[in-house]
């Protein structure tokens, strides 16, 4: 497993101090999300490229920016997000894409499923041609979006991911707040190729709890070896991600 920092977390910054930052804590590997960008940017991908090199940083995955559909007009600016994102992911040189289902939990079913097809019918191919893999998230209770437990991504999957290509972004923090973690790993272990790593309202680990054990215990057991991404909250200070850097350092030796 691979110790990797969100930099959503300095997405006050501007780019190149947000890097900085990543870079003062020690870190290698990063998740680029999106937010990152101011929008007036988001086309300028190769900025992002100059900075990420410049910075000497690696990035392992990104977060692509998100619009939870709340009516079927919002879908083609769904697609542009979706679509600005792959780019961004292609100059960055990563091959895998965090997605939330883009569709809010308000929708009747049969306007979600045609959203979702029109949604991921134009992002999908895309990513295809790009090389890139998507990985869908499992979302709180708290989130806009639909998506937060077993039943909820069976029903979104069976309409974009009919061949079963995509993975899974396991959210811990999310799975703590839904109490869905062991459901979503019996269901999910082995098709998870990205871990957001946070406890409840993504606040950092500090101290190994039981909870944290046990989950990677069993994420051990479905043999994942890809990014364990810190995703923490904004106000979180660098002394608590510095912190969690080092117990993560510490535990995953372990796994
Ligand atoms: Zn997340």
């Amino acid at each position: 497993m691979i110790l990797s920092l969100s930099n959503g977390i300095f997405s006050k910054l501007r780019l190149d101090g947000n890097f900085a930052a990543v870079k003062q804590l020690g870190f290698h590997d990063i998740e680029f999300n999106m937010k990152s960008i101011k929008k007036e940017h988001d086309t300028d991908v190769y900025r992002e490229q100059k900075a990420l090199v410049a910075a000497g940083l690696n990035c392992l995955s990104l977060h692509s920016a998100v619009l939870h559909v709340k009516d079927p007009i919002e879908v083609h600016q769904a697609v542009y997000y979706g679509k600005i994102s792959l780019e961004c992911a292609r100059a960055l040189h990563t091959s895998l894409v965090t997605v939330h289902s883009n569709v809010s939990k308000k929708l009747p079913r049969e306007i979600r499923e045609q959203c979702l097809q029109e949604v991921f019918g134009e992002i999908k191919p895309f990513a295809k041609q790009l090389g890139i893999k998507l990985s869908l998230e499992n979302l709180s209770f708290t989130s806009t979006g639909f998506g937060k437990n077993v039943e909820q991504l069976e029903e979104v999957l069976a309409v974009i991911d009919t061949k079963s290509e995509m993975g899974i972004t396991f959210d811990l923090c999310h799975a703590l707040e839904t109490k869905e973690v062991y459901n979503l790993l019996d269901a999910y272990g082995k098709r998870i190729c990205n871990v957001h790593m946070a406890n409840k309202a993504h606040q950092p680990f500090t101290r190994e709890t039981p909870e944290l054990t046990a989950f990677l215990t069993k994420l051990h057991d479905c043999c994942y070896d890809g990014p364990i991404t810190l995703e923490l909250e904004h106000r979180t200070t660098m002394e608590e991600i510095a912190k969690s850097k080092q117990l993560f350092e510490k535990i995953l030796k372990n796994y």
